[in-house]
């Protein structure tokens, strides 16, 4: 382990809301309505004591009204307190609606500077990975299956000069492209006589590329017409509500207009649909940061579920982040290996691997079922992963050697010989070579497995033992997974040396992996996994991008 790599961390901790929801979906999943009625007064008193509710409070004190509604038959024994504060909740947020909805305040940059309260560096890096630039909080359509929980209605915008701003910013930290789009429609940003249009004409001459997705409101068809004929980079999604709408003008323009989301396939049950009881694939095509007129966030994609609504985890950006994960959208996103721990900038700009996984991407390992449902085209899910340690993929990889080896020759030495090569340049190509001839040999791939299965068992045991509620969320979540499968399985493995059977060829590793990921949910001190782990202590060489075992010193 680096220096740098001790020092950065992400703290992910939720915020008081979230574990009250955490807590609150625990109590009804358990049919413990004593507990949810407790749990709901420390939210309702609470909400009480902040009645200035930033956006993400807002969105999930509407995530927990989307809870009690689902969940109401398991609710019925509550005394009528219960009721009162549903009632008094309920009557609190439409308050804030009307109150913010009335006159929509447009922010100004020195004023949503000094709210995200960033030194120089952390700015830098912040619109260095900036993805999302959300023009304005709240949103125009009411769509169910937002699964941004956009908010009902516009409550405020960025100033237009506060938006030239950002973007300059964002163009001078060589970030090639931003979506303007987030938890809001784009075509809802105005101020004054201006709207999107002059913002799209600013960027038309400038570098950065940019993108946008509107389910065009209602009363902007003028406005869609006219960034069509300026050719902006738009998309269109399309949903039942406005395909007679869009279809309309494309027929007057005579022109197609690029769509998303026109399958019903496409449609992941989220925002009010959301059932707090299954996995769903993630919504989330990107990591990287969002900057809202509410502040700034790091996004990292996790499956959509009760543990997450929004399809990703959303982490303030403060005067204490000290690592800003490297921005990966779209095709490069789906490259990223979950997994594996993430690559991002250090306070000194410089690039670094953290040594251990994020919380959420423990808690997407424990979820992730295997389930080609679960995984997009071109994403690799852990089951994918633990297969290339196959004896089949192993034999392939041995007889494609010459072809890897001429490969790693052209991409280190197609212009320059191996002594001019930097020091650096020199190992990195060495260990290439040894880390391919070493998954082809039996006993290296082998090996290689064992760490990488040690590493995911050592994250996923320290992590049980500090997050007892949200455990209890994901028994819930996986409990048809563990009934129908593992129950006999998990006996089986239960006290056995992981060793023995990761290296049985008849046995899936995938499906013993995941016993023993049950195992540890149900005892995270369970003496045979243990033992496993420490016999085996790994870390992750991101030079070789795989796991190794780690020497003592
Ligand atoms: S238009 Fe987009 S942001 Fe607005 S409610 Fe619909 S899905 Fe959410």
């Amino acid at each position: 382990m680096t220096e740098q790599q001790k020092t950065y961390t992400l703290q992910t901790n939720g915020s008081f809301l979230e574990q009250k929801k955490n807590q609150l979906l625990v109590a009804v999943y358990d049919n413990n309505y004593k507990a949810a009625e407790q749990i709901y007064y420390d939210i309702l008193k609470y909400t009480e004591a902040n009645s200035e509710f930033n956006e993400n409070t807002e969105k999930l004190l509407n995530q927990i009204q989307t809870i009690i509604k689902k969940f109401k038959p398991a609710l019925k024994n509550c005394t009528p307190k219960f009721k009162g504060y549903h009632n008094r909740l309920k009557t609190l947020i439409l308050d804030t609606i009307k109150q913010s909805s009335g006159s929509i305040p447009h922010v100004d940059f020195r004023t949503w500077e000094i709210k995200i309260g960033l030194d120089n560096c952390r700015k830098d890096l912040l619109f260095k990975t900036a993805m999302t630039f959300q023009l304005s909080c709240g949103c125009s359509n009411f769509c169910r299956r937002c699964n941004e929980w956009a908010l009902p209605k516009v409550r405020s915008h960025f100033s237009y000069k506060a938006i030239l701003k950002i973007l300059n910013h964002m163009e001078q930290q060589q970030n090639d492209g931003i979506s303007l789009y987030g938890a809001s429609d784009p075509l809802d940003w105005t101020e004054d006589k201006k709207t999107i249009s002059d913002i799209l004409s600013y960027l038309k001459k400038r570098p950065l590329e940019y993108s946008i997705l509107t389910k065009v409101p209602k009363g902007k068809e003028r406005l869609l017409e006219k960034l069509l004929k300026m050719n902006s980079n738009l998309s269109v999604s399309i949903t039942s509500k406005n395909k007679a709408r869009i279809k309309k003008i494309e027929r007057e323009l005579g022109n197609p207009i690029s769509k998303q989301h026109d399958l019903d396939e496409l449609l992941i049950p989220a925002g009010l649909d959301e059932d707090f009881v299954s996995i769903k694939p993630s919504i989330t095509d990107g990591y990287g940061t969002e900057i809202t007129p509410d502040g700034a966030f790091i996004i990292i994609p996790s499956f959509t579920s009760a543990l997450y609504p929004f399809g990703h985890k959303k982490i303030r950006v403060t005067s204490e982040t000290n690592f800003f994960p490297v921005k990966k959208t779209g095709r490069n996103a789906l490259l990223v290996d979950y997994f594996k721990p993430l690559e991002g900038y250090g306070l000194n700009k410089n690039r670094y691997h953290l040594d251990r996984l994020l919380d959420v991407q423990i808690e997407s390992i424990i979820l992730d079922n295997g389930s080609d449902e679960l995984t997009p085209p071109g994403m690799r899910s852990l089951k994918e992963y633990l297969s290339i340690f196959e004896e089949k993929p192993r034999l392939q990889r041995k007889k494609m050697t010459p072809v890897v080896l001429k490969h790693l020759k052209k991409q280190f030495l197609s212009k320059t010989a191996f002594k001019n090569l930097s020091n650096k340049n020199k190992g990195f190509y060495l260990k290439k070579i040894h880390t391919h001839l070493n998954l082809c040999e039996k006993a290296g791939c082998l090996m290689s497995k064992l760490s990488a299965v040690s590493f995911f068992l050592g994250s996923i045991s320290t992590y049980v033992q500090k997050n007892p509620i949200k455990i209890k969320m994901m028994r819930f979540l996986l409990k048809d997974e563990i009934k129908n499968g593992f129950d006999t399985d998990t006996t089986l493995v239960a006290h056995r040396p992981p060793e023995n059977l990761l290296t049985e060829p008849d046995i899936d590793s995938f499906d013993i992996f995941r016993c023993y990921v049950f195992c540890l949910l149900n005892n995270s001190n369970d003496g045979a996994i243990l033992k496993f782990i420490k016999t085996h202590p790994s870390v992750y060489d991101p030079a070789a991008d795989i796991f190794v075992h780690r020497s003592p010193f």
